[in-house]
């Protein structure tokens, strides 16, 4: 017996729900190449990106999921024995930091805990004491979509310029652009990542890389540039080149359809949405929390992010049980854990297109699957989800 039929609830932190209006405007035939309609759709896709993005700066297009758009952004800035400085909060700058060590960089790791932010102070410190100017560049994730913890982007900025060091800040968004303020130019940030899947609502399959003038600069001498990641092709006015072969046709068309949608919502409505979802899901679990089972990845509350919250079982309960429940049972995926304690760990995703109705669905299949497993948790979660966005979405 189930309660499942229906539609089903895709709450992973990406690839995250993709709006109908986005998968109707892929729909059609393929379409010529090289120039008319596509060229228009490229052009106005990179300048949207940098109203995303918040820059100035130039903006890529690649054929890849959000890894491509890693290795793109290293291999554009980066030459075969630099030092870099990774900031750990989490599974994802790691991630990043990998990639470049496979590609002969010199990676060191800014060791950080699992359950909270970058500490920005130790940033500092590190980059007081690197004298010689060696790091070339600090690479972190703005959300981390393993712990779900969000770091202070324009913080860290300040760090670097307070120990007066020169290194490129690389930031992957993947997991937040287009669901918290990001400010690339006003935050001085030189090297952005981000990805179509998560709040940008398109299917998987398209990266983005933003770059400012010092990555730009950088860009000249960098020795890993391969023709296929590398910015220079790209910048051309030949179509075909900007995509280093040929473009993802009907990728272009749902991206330029989600685009559009955020332009019509606006970002800071896109936020807000965000941010109120966001703490009706922390709501319930704060309550679930009440009977010690259950418990915030993210110890600090302010360190956590507004797409994706991270929450553990203790290690007397099966999470693969309750996500198993939640979806067979009732239309509800939630995300695995990922990364240190993931068999502890799920994850409840509230990125992208999601309203009300879905999150208090999702948080309600959650609250059915803990009382079916008798899983302790404080009651009343939902209705704090509920009394929350009854407070504060004004009528
Ligand atoms: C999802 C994600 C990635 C990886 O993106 P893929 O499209 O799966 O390659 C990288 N960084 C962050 C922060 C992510 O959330």
């Amino acid at each position: 017996m189930t309660v499942r039929n229906g539609r089903e609830f895709l709450s992973i932190p990406g690839p995250t729900t993709v709006p109908d209006e986005v998968l109707q405007a892929m729909h059609r035939p393929a379409i010529e190449i090289y120039g008319g309609k596509l060229l228009d759709i490229t052009l106005s896709c990179l300048e949207d990106l940098r109203w995303v993005f918040k820059t100035t700066g130039d903006t890529y297009i690649y054929a890849a999921n959000g890894h491509g758009a890693w290795e793109a952004a290293l291999t554009n800035v980066l030459s075969k024995g630099d030092k870099i400085l990774v900031l750990e909060s989490g599974r994802f700058a790691l991630g990043w930091g990998e990639a470049a060590a496979a590609f002969g960089v010199d990676v060191e790791v800014l060791p950080g805990g699992w359950d909270r932010a970058v500490d920005v102070e130790a940033v500092e410190k590190r980059l007081r004491a690197d004298t010689g100017g060696d790091i070339k560049a600090v690479l972190v994730v703005q959300v981390d979509t393993a712990t779900s913890v969000v770091n202070d982007i324009p913080a860290i900025r300040r760090a670097i310029d307070a120990a007066g060091h020169n290194a490129l800040y690389m930031v992957d968004t993947i997991a937040s652009l287009a669901t918290m303020e990001f400010d690339m130019d006003g935050w001085g940030v030189d090297v952005a990542v981000g990805g179509a899947q998560k709040g940008l609502m398109t299917p998987p399959g398209l990266s983005f890389n933003a770059a400012n003038a010092k990555a730009k600069a950088a860009h000249q001498n960098a020795g890993l540039k391969t023709p296929y990641w590398s910015w220079t092709p790209r910048d051309e006015k030949i179509h075909y080149r900007k995509y280093s072969g040929t473009p993802p046709v009907h990728l272009l068309y749902g991206l330029r359809k989600a685009l559009d949608m955020l332009k019509e919502e606006g970002l800071e409505n896109v936020s807000l949405r965000h941010s109120l979802l966001a703490e009706a899901v922390r709501r319930a679990v704060q309550v679930w929390s009440e009977a010690n089972v259950i418990n915030f990845v993210i110890s600090n509350s302010v360190d956590r992010a507004n797409s994706v919250t991270s929450v553990t079982l203790n290690g007397d309960y099966d999470v693969a049980r309750l996500l198993k429940y939640c979806e067979e049972k009732c239309g509800v995926v939630l995300g695995v854990g990922i990364g240190d304690n993931s068999e502890i760990t799920f994850r409840i995703a509230h990125m992208g297109h999601i309203n009300a109705p879905m999150i208090l669905g999702t948080l309600s299949v959650v609250e059915i699957g803990l009382g079916a497993l008798d899983i302790p948790h404080g009651k009343g979660g939902l209705q704090a989800a509920i009394s929350w966005l009854a407070d504060n979405v004004a009528a």
